[in-house]
């Protein structure tokens, strides 16, 4: 049997059989792996802290024949205050949904794991609010995986500051405000939301989270960057709906 020794964060977790749990694992050099854990809803077993949602652990993994067993569970983070509202876990839910379609198994998925680690973070400690949160994992999400929109100027005229902007979702390019009322547009993006999205877009991954955004600013972005993950995935996220409902 193979072994397999890695990092992962937990982004599903369903109760099977008596105490066991089916879990998927996203993890840096494999993807979304497969587990199963089991006897871990037990509050003895050993792995109990390790397995749960996510939990960020270091796991120990046997692979047979149609998924992994996991064997050992060392928890090295936890995201407690995930748990704490409806709106952070509809939130982290669909994070988790949106990272593990970006990382099929067996693939290297380093970066996405790395953002969702971040953005749990964030929303973990209360440091920016969930709208930003979501937009900031959807527009960085979508970039790192070839969705990269073109933020640079006005598509028309070069322009690149100065006055609201309209952000064309179907090309992914933006227009001044004076080339898109010829084009019958109206500006989406007010000064401070395009100036966000584009840093989070360009910006260093240590930088990224290191802006704040106005409330209105806020909802220009996250509804700018709504459209522009319907734009980019095939179909829509089963926890998005919820999610909608409560954010
Ligand atoms: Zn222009």
């Amino acid at each position: 049997m193979r072994r397999l020794t890695t990092m992962g964060l937990v982004v599903r977790a369903t109760k099977t059989g008596e105490a066991d749990r089916a879990l998927s694992i996203l993890t840096p050099g494999h993807g979304v792996i497969s587990a199963m854990a089991k006897g871990s809803l037990r509050l003895k077993s050993k792995l109990f802290s390790g397995t749960g949602l996510f939990c960020y652990s270091e796991f120990l993994l046997f692979e047979g024949k149609t998924m992994y067993t996991v064997d050992a569970a060392s928890v090295k983070e936890v995201f407690w205050g995930v748990h704490e509202s409806v709106e952070n876990m509809a939130l982290a839910m669909y994070l988790a949904e949106f990272a593990a379609a970006l990382a099929p198994a067996g693939e290297e998925a380093e970066p996405v794991l790395r953002l969702l680690l971040n953005c749990l973070y964030y929303l973990n400690e209360k440091k920016r609010p969930p709208r930003l949160i979501k937009a900031i994992f959807e527009l960085r999400a979508l970039s790192q995986s070839g969705f990269m929109p073109n933020l640079v100027a006005c598509e028309d005229c070069v322009k690149y500051e100065g006055e609201p902007f309209f952000f064309d979702v179907p090309r992914g390019v933006l227009y001044c405000a004076s080339c898109a009322a010829k084009r019958g547009l109206q500006p989406n993006l007010d000064a401070s939301a395009l100036a966000a999205m584009r840093h989070i877009v360009y910006a260093e991954d240590r930088k990224l989270f290191a802006f704040t955004l106005g409330q209105e600013s806020t909802r220009q972005l996250g509804a700018v960057a709504s459209q522009y993950v319907m734009q980019c995935v095939d179909r829509p996220f089963k926890s998005q709906e919820f999610l909608e409902t409560v954010l």
